[in-house]
């Protein structure tokens, strides 16, 4: 963020249309109203939801206590929304994600879509790749939702223990079997009897989600919701 003095001279600009806003914001009020929501948070059975429900569906022995509650994604992946991601992930400015997790906060928190959410948990990134971006977008997207809904961000429970390929560069059969066993929980206590909600900035196929939610739904009494900033479905 700069400094306001460096503003005098580098105004903040929308990072759509280049018109100036207020050190705050990185989108104007006109580019934030335009970008396509999906309305999942009103939605039981959206798009989302039904990409992941079939893992909870049956009864299955160690499964029986974890609950899939709620899935949703804010925006639909248009290109506005394209080059509002890419711009968070590829060109150093994770206040975006930031701006635009709490932006979804404002919008969703009536709904009731985020009642009862112990712990907010992004989607990890591998070590290796934390050191060469600098962050991870999925967190800044959580610090975005903390900064309305007042819950605890937790980056340390679930690890990623295979640095993947990105999954924007593969075919959709090639994702699912990308991410499998990318993930795990070495320590589930902390989530024992909490829902938490994972995080993640882009749904397209679901696989990365999926992945996570396989080696967390075997944690006792653990309830697990999903939010995505954008979808492709
Ligand atoms: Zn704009």
């Amino acid at each position: 963020m700069l400094s306001p003095l460096l503003e005098l001279f580098y105004p903040s600009l929308c990072v759509l249309c280049q018109r100036g806003v207020d050190r705050y914001n990185t989108l104007c009020e006109d580019c934030l109203r335009q970008l396509p929501r999906t309305e999942h948070h009103m939605l039981r059975e959206n798009k989302v939801e039904m990409l992941f429900s079939d893992l909870f569906s049956r009864p299955r022995k160690h499964w029986d206590k974890t609950r899939f509650i709620r899935a949703g994604a804010w925006l639909r992946y248009d290109d506005h929304v394209a080059t509002l991601i890419h711009s968070g992930k590829f060109f150093e400015r994770p206040e975006l994600a930031e701006f635009l997790g709490r932006q979804a906060a404002l919008e969703w928190q009536d709904s009731g879509y985020f009642d009862d959410i112990d712990l907010l948990v992004p989607v990890p990134i591998h070590p290796r790749r934390l050191n060469e971006r600098g962050y991870n977008q999925s967190e800044f997207i959580c610090r975005g939702l903390a900064s309305v809904l007042h819950i605890p961000i937790d980056t340390t429970t679930i690890r990623r223990i295979k640095n993947t390929p990105k999954q924007s560069q593969l075919t959709d059969a090639k994702r699912q079997t990308n991410v499998e066993h990318a993930f795990n929980v070495p320590e589930p206590l902390p989530w024992h009897k909490k829902h938490i909600l994972l995080v993640d900035d882009v749904i397209t196929t679901g696989a990365t989600i999926r992945n996570c939610l396989k080696e967390i739904t075997p944690i006792r009494s653990c309830r697990i919701s999903v939010f995505s900033l954008a979808t492709a479905r």
